[in-house]
């Protein structure tokens, strides 16, 4: 069995203290890979030389809505170029959020388009945040075709609604420890409609700990939790489940390597 953290912020200085025995105990859960999503241009520099250190790690290059913006035009450049680099396999995070950001709130949808055209141009995949915003969240994809570099709605907390419109964009949905969470009834629904073929699953870390940790800091490891409590509400083996969640992150992103000899690398990281 082979798991992906397809969302994780294991850059973040929560683990500053202990980062290298959170990604060594990875191993126990047989998390193979983690994607590093980047929230903002300033600390991109130490995400990538972390991604750059080990090779089952992949790397974004975004901008979080609730991130303070640059101006606009260094900001596009900067996506444009962060986003080129090698390691890199997605742009993002990016999107809309109405929860945390409060006015007029123009800047936050003209930036989320820059970020999805700078997608198309590189053609490489999005990894979307929307909250309170599912609307205009789905309204900004179509117009800017979205389509074509793809993605994936992360952390989804929306309905079946929301989830079918966003299938239809061609995205994939992923689904957080918050869908181990008792009072998660519609994302329950959510994780039993998506099509096998769509679904990732992802921590957040160092946010939303699934059950059983809840309420500790959360890491990649976690994922496990995730993918067992997923796998019970499908009616499937959790060992299916975790190979179709990997199988699809490879498919949408196309940047990041699957290795051969993924088990032998699993097992000796570990030591
Ligand atoms: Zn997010
Ligand atoms: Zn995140």
């Amino acid at each position: 069995m082979i798991l992906v953290d397809s969302h994780c912020h294991i850059d973040f200085n929560e683990f500053d203290v202990d980062r290298n025995e959170v990604l060594k105990r990875t191993v126990e859960n047989k998390v193979a890979y983690c994607l590093v999503v980047s929230v903002e241009a300033s600390s991109f520099e130490s995400l990538l030389l972390l991604v750059k250190s080990r090779s089952y790690l992949f790397a974004s290059a975004g901008i979080h809505p609730n991130s303070v913006s640059m101006d606009s035009e260094r900001e596009r450049q900067w996506v444009s170029e962060a986003g080129s680099e090698g390691e890199v396999v997605a742009i993002g995070e990016t999107g809309l959020d109405y929860f945390r950001s409060e006015g007029d709130l123009n800047w936050q949808r003209d930036r989320f388009r820059m970020h999805v055209q700078v997608a198309r141009e590189l053609n490489k995949p999005l990894i979307i945040h929307t909250r309170s915003a599912a609307e205009d969240t789905l309204h900004v994809l179509r117009e800017e075709t979205a389509r074509e570099a793809g993605g994936v709605m992360h952390c989804f907390t929306e309905d079946i609604t929301v989830a079918r419109a966003a299938l239809e964009l061609g995205f994939y949905i992923s689904l957080s420890g918050i869908v181990t969470f008792k009072n998660a009834t519609a994302i329950q629904a959510v994780a039993k409609y998506v099509p096998e073929d769509r679904l990732l699953i992802e921590t957040d870390s160092p946010y939303l700990t699934p059950v059983p940790h809840r309420g500790k800091r959360n890491e990649p490891g976690y994922v496990y939790h995730t993918a067992v409590f997923i796998s019970e509400l499908r009616g499937v083996e959790v060992a299916h489940l975790a190979d179709v969640t990997t199988r699809n992150f490879f498919n949408l992103f196309r940047g990041a390597k699957r290795d051969l000899h993924e088990e032998t690398l699993l097992a000796a990281r570990g030591t």
